[in-house]
């Protein structure tokens, strides 16, 4: 079934005025005011399971000006994969997942091969949990963010794509080998450094969909590797949050420079660093936040400094929670 967004604001914040309705929170099936109507949510959506699905959706939108939605998750913080009255492509099915021990690049130039590389083949559908999953069953680390049901080839990569491995491994779209894209025009087209190497370049940066439906994209992955992690937290307080914020600004440059990254916020920091490093090195690198944390404790709730070593797919997914990114 299509379900609905991951933001449940979306339908308020992009509908008219006047055609909103409240639900009781203590019975969303209680209406307390307006009418209740489809929304942005699209009346009619195809499961896209094919090239030619797509093909035939575009082929309906020329022949009847019906607009089209793309949605992979849903989770666009602007509402885009969701307009309203529009006929709704939907790719969370196209879950296929290849390895390629070794995949030959090139530098787009004369054609000639650069190098060959690890690397993942994955359909549009595949979530960063299943991608990760994958990537740990093939023994190679996978730059992927931290929201395990947001899809990689989707709106992640083609809007960029920050990971904590980001400040040393480069973003989504820097690691792209290939996408495989259906455009409007209803061709079914690889784009990578050779072929069709202008929309490969404008896909890398362009975001959503605003070159055509890409079914899969092919991304070069790193070795397994081990990670160092520091997390850091304190009790927040009306006081306490701006002058740690300060602290971050100050020092997350060259955090990142050294080649920690992750997600930050106004009462934690929880970076990562990929290989073993020193942890009497790593708990001076954060000895400022560190400092300041632990001067924050409060009776019973102490402060919470750690750091730690763990594996690359798995910590990427599972130390940077989903809630505290973004
Ligand atoms: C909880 C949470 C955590 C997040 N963490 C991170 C993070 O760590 N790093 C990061 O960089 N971002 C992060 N994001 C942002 C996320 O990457 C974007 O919201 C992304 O656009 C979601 O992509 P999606 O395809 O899953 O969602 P959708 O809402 O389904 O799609 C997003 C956009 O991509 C388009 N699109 C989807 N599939 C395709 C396709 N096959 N072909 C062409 N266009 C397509 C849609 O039309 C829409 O415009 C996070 C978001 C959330 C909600």
């Amino acid at each position: 079934m299509y379900p609905g967004f991951f933001h449940t604001y979306n339908d308020g914040c992009v509908s008219n005025a006047t055609d909103r309705c409240l639900l009781s929170p203590d019975d969303p099936s209680a209406q307390v005011s307006g009418a209740c109507s489809q929304g942005v949510v699209s009346d009619y959506y195809v499961e896209v399971g094919s090239a030619q699905d797509v093909q035939t959706a575009f082929a309906f939108a020329r022949r009847t000006g019906v607009a089209l939605s793309l949605k992979a998750s849903g989770h666009d913080y602007l509402g885009r994969s969701s307009i309203r009255g529009s006929l709704a492509l939907w790719t969370r099915t196209l879950r296929e997942m290849n390895y390629h021990a070794s995949y030959p690049t090139s530098d787009g130039g004369n054609g000639t091969l650069s190098s060959v590389v690890h690397a993942v083949t994955l359909g549009a559908g595949v979530n960063l949990k299943e991608a990760y999953i994958f990537a740990d069953q093939n023994n190679v680390t996978l730059i992927g963010g931290s929201s395990s049901t947001v899809t990689v080839s989707g709106g992640w990569t083609l809007f960029g794509g920050h990971s904590v491995l980001s400040p040393l491994y480069g973003m989504g779209v820097d690691r792209v080998l290939e996408f495989k894209i259906v455009t409007p025009d209803g061709i079914l087209r690889n784009a990578n450094a050779q072929e069709n190497g202008d929309l490969f370049w404008a896909l890398r940066g362009a975001g959503g969909a605003a070159f055509g439906v890409v079914l899969s994209t092919t991304i070069k992955v790193e070795p397994a590797m081990p990670l160092t992690v520091a997390a850091i937290s304190f009790p927040p307080s009306p006081t306490n949050q701006l002058p740690f914020l300060e602290l971050l600004i100050d020092e997350s440059v060259s955090w990142a420079a050294e080649g920690w990254g992750g997600p930050l916020g106004s009462s934690y920091a929880a970076l990562v660093h990929p290989g073993l490093l020193d942890l009497n090195a790593t708990a001076r690198t954060f000895s400022i936040i560190a400092d300041y944390a632990r001067g924050q404790q409060q009776p019973r709730q102490p402060s919470n400094v750690s750091s730690s070593t763990a594996n690359s797919n798995a910590t990427a997914s599972s130390t940077a929670p989903s809630t505290l990114v973004d």
